[in-house]
């Protein structure tokens, strides 16, 4: 019986190594990881240029304080602020620290503005921000709600990619738009380019800031380097988290300079957000997300992952009801419950994915997947349908 919380139907398979796309388990047995720690591993598993930069780092120094200048945390913010929208960076710990501090910061612009009743955030149903009180409420799933006592109050939600239903739902006390532009665990749809460019302009027609939650679908996960570029718009706050560190417990609030300049000293803080072990690794992953043709490669093997998961759901159109998705977070709708198949992909072909709402299989792998990495996982998921297929068969024929 295990000492942990039981919040987890965790298997009982446990990892002793990995290398690149592959994960070996304590028996020796290799796995394709189409799953990458839930999009956390963007550069795979024992990458050199990562793994000798924490190494490096814990000779050095591993803990100080925000209260001191962390100078591989300024590098970071800096090159973080040169590669994108933002003029400023808070660093975090994870993705559900990266949001709480952009709806602190949503808020807190107004309330500096002199507009203190600014406070509701209008969300999407569908959505996933987290499992922190703040962040349960933004996602609005009533699930993840259930027995926690009342909910954070200013959250309001409506159905993605109806901008009509945006407009009537904003109200004097609305201050933002929050959204992922692909909900990853909600079940992997991917926003619109139009219904983006809608947000945008509804955020500027009402004075109301749009914060994008990229802590799945950021950090080169659809070919660019944030999933809202496709759609030509500038944000105002993007939270990331998950692939900033690779591996290394990592997340960011990136905001505009004046928007963040309303969280002056004491507003917020975090004893580890930015430590020197984390930013140092941040450092190394951002190297090689930004060497050229990084971004290029995952841009071409996301549409490469598509045109195979077509040929799959054209081989399979009893199992494969919908493709979803953008680029390398991938999503096939499926008729066998998608927790079992996951179970069954594990188990029975080695290869680890993982599920999202509304029965969809999730396909997330490291950046670093190559078109013979696809072609292996189309493999083993074309297996998996035939021995479904199979089973389903004999027992037709045994009634
Ligand atoms: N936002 C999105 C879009 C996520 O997918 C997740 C986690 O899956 C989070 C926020 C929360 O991140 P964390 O689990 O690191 O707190």
């Amino acid at each position: 019986m295990s000492a942990l919380y039981g919040t987890y139907a965790r298997s009982e398979l446990a990892f002793e190594r990995g290398e690149g796309m592959r994960l070996y388990d304590q028996h020796g047995r290799e796995y394709l990881d189409f799953q990458a720690g839930i999009a956390v591993n963007a550069l795979g598993h024992g990458d050199p240029h990562i793994v000798g930069a924490l190494k490096a780092a814990a000779d050095r120094v591993w803990h100080t304080s925000n209260v001191f200048t962390i100078p591989e945390q300024e590098r970071l913010g800096q090159r973080l602020v040169d590669a994108t929208f933002a003029d400023k960076v808070f660093f975090t710990n994870s993705g559900a620290e990266a949001l709480e501090c952009a709806i602190k910061t949503a808020r807190h612009y107004f309330w500096a503005k002199g507009q203190p009743d600014r406070y509701e955030i209008l969300a999407f149903t569908g959505s996933f921000h987290g499992r922190t009180l703040g962040t349960i409420a933004a996602g609005g799933n009533p699930a993840y709600l259930e027995g926690f006592g009342p909910a954070l109050a200013g959250f309001k939600h409506v159905p993605p990619g109806d901008l009509h239903a945006v407009r009537e739902a904003i109200g004097p006390q609305t201050c933002a738009i929050l959204i992922e532009p692909v909900q990853g665990e909600g079940g992997v749809t991917a926003m619109s380019n139009e219904f983006m460019q809608g947000l945008r302009a509804i955020c500027d027609e009402n004075d109301m800031l749009l914060v994008l939650d990229e802590v799945q679908c950021g950090y080169g996960r659809t070919g660019r380097f944030f999933a809202f570029e496709w759609s030509g718009i500038t944000p105002d706050i993007v939270t990331v988290a998950k692939a900033i560190g690779g591996g290394f417990p990592l997340g960011a609030c990136l905001a505009r300079g004046d928007v963040a300049d309303s969280m002056a000293p004491g507003t917020h803080g975090s004893t580890y957000g930015g430590n020197p072990l984390a930013t140092t690794v941040g450092n190394a992953v951002l190297d090689r997300i930004l060497a050229p043709g990084f971004l290029d490669h995952a841009n071409q093997m996301g549409q490469r992952l598509f045109w195979h998961l077509q040929q799959l759901a054209q081989k399979y159109p009893d199992q494969v009801l919908e493709l979803r998705g953008k680029g390398l977070l991938a999503g096939i709708k499926i008729t066998p419950p998608v927790r079992d198949f996951v179970a069954r992909l594990r188990d029975d072909h080695k290869m680890l994915a993982i599920g999202a709402g509304d029965n969809v299989l999730r396909l997330i792998p490291p950046l670093i997947v190559s078109e013979a990495d696809i072609e292996d996982a189309m493999a083993r998921l074309g297996a998996a349908f035939d021995a479904i297929a199979a089973e389903e068969t004999a027992s037709a024929v045994a009634e």
